[in-house]
């Protein structure tokens, strides 16, 4: 790495989707920013947007096979713009990797033994690591000599106590197939739980919060002195908070009872359970948005899906409080968390006896930056904190190749 590297590309690589951003790492700026979507179909769709250049979104539709072809499609924008992969101004690639398993809970400087481990938690993450080791291999055979390094989701929430990361099952079992509570989301967690400190003006080490990450998918989490003490999701991204297409918390004797009595085999089961439940499955809706015009318009079943979310999260803010003890604050975050203000103001009503409060005004703001959306005498500071995965993954991977 030469002195002048201070950019890093960070990738995101999903089962059929690419998402991408190159930042600069002496001030945090974007200088390209894009997404390709539908790889493998006909209708694959490049959307650039070279923010450096001041220029316009670029969008490019036609079939894009594999990840291979959308990484080379993606370079030969950023090229377009002067900002190509041969850059010397590159430092190094950060991948969003879902599953660290056990092993990585650290960004990861990523060599043949780090990619072999990742191919070893694929039976963990099925839907996600696959897609990871793809990006991986195909950003290596265009930059052999770059440092490329794995930001795992499961990493912050490597310092929960074992208490909080063991099932109570069979402990034989449990350690031969490895199975625990990993959680995910973790880079967004340790972002928004440090921004929740800033914006209370402490030290991460001073404040307890609980994040709700609620996007499409969504996990809370308890932070305490800016460590994990627990978090809803589990051995896979399905646990936890009612999501878009996901139940969450379920008896997993339904499983059972689907599987004998409904007839369903284990994949069906699976899609049922990550894709046709949750909010989509409730009311036929997995946008907050379209649930709440829905709502506005008297639809019931909108509005159960609406209500059981929300008690869901409830749930969750109760359970948390009781794990951290004193909580500090509240932090709202992602899709869901960032704009709809209906779902933080249901989520806290009627918690005045725990300290927390919504002020309506306040609630109705709309901006990207951090804020307090509690009155002043409420005890607890509710917050919504704009999340932002790829910095936390670009600042860690540049931190790293530094250090
Ligand atoms: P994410 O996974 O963080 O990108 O969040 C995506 C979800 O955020 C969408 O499915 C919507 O449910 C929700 N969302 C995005 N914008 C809004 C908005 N303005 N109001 C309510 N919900 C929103």
């Amino acid at each position: 790495m030469t002195a002048t590297a201070t950019r890093v590309l960070v990738l995101n690589s999903g089962s059929s989707s690419v998402k991408y951003q190159l930042i600069d790492m002496n001030d945090g700026t974007r200088l390209a920013v894009g997404l390709v979507e539908r790889i493998g179909e006909q209708t694959s769709r490049l959307a650039h947007t070279p923010l450096a250049a001041g220029g316009d979104k670029r969008e490019t539709e036609g079939a894009i096979a594999d990840h291979d072809a959308a990484l080379k499609a993606v370079a030969a924008e950023l090229a377009a713009d002067g900002l190509g992969l041969d850059s010397p101004q590159l430092a190094a690639i950060g991948h969003r990797v879902v599953h660290g398993g056990l092993k990585f809970t650290e960004p990861t400087v990523i060599d043949d033994a780090v990619l072999k481990e990742i191919e070893r938690l694929v039976p963990v993450a099925p839907l996600h690591n696959p897609a990871n080791i793809t990006g991986i291999r195909t950003a290596q055979a265009m930059r052999p000599d770059l440092p490329q390094v794995a930001v795992f989701d499961t990493a912050f929430h490597a310092t929960m106590p074992e208490y909080a990361a063991r099932y109570a099952i069979d402990v034989e079992t449990a350690d031969a197939h490895r199975i625990r509570r990993y959680g995910f989301h973790g880079t967004s967690h340790a972002y928004v739980s440090r921004k929740t400190a800033a914006l209370l003006g402490k030290d991460p080490s001073e404040v307890n919060v609980i994040v709700l990450h609620l996007g499409n998918g969504a996990s809370a989490s308890a932070v305490a002195g800016g460590r994990c003490v627990d978090t809803s999701m589990g051995l896979t991204p399905l646990e936890g908070l009612v999501m878009g297409t996901r139940s969450g918390d379920i008896d997993p004797a339904v499983t059972f009872h689907l599987k004998r009595v409904a007839g369903m085999s284990t994949d069906e089961i699976d899609g049922l359970l990550n894709k046709k439940s949750g909010l989509i499955g409730l009311c036929g809706d997995n946008d907050m948005r379209e649930i709440r015009r829905r709502i506005d318009e008297g639809d019931e079943r909108a509005e159960l899906a609406f209500d059981i979310y929300i008690h869901r999260l409830k749930k969750y803010i109760g359970a948390y409080s009781a794990v951290l003890g004193r909580v500090d604050a509240v932090a709202f975050t992602a899709g869901v968390g960032e704009n709809a203000a209906p779902v933080r103001e249901a989520a806290v009503a009627g918690l005045e006896e725990m300290g927390m409060a919504v002020d309506a005004s306040l609630n109705a703001v709309r901006s990207d930056e951090p804020r307090l959306i509690s009155p002043e005498y409420a005890r607890v500071a509710v917050a919504v904190v704009p999340t932002d995965e790829e910095l936390e993954i670009a600042q860690q991977t540049y931190a790293l190749v530094n250090a």
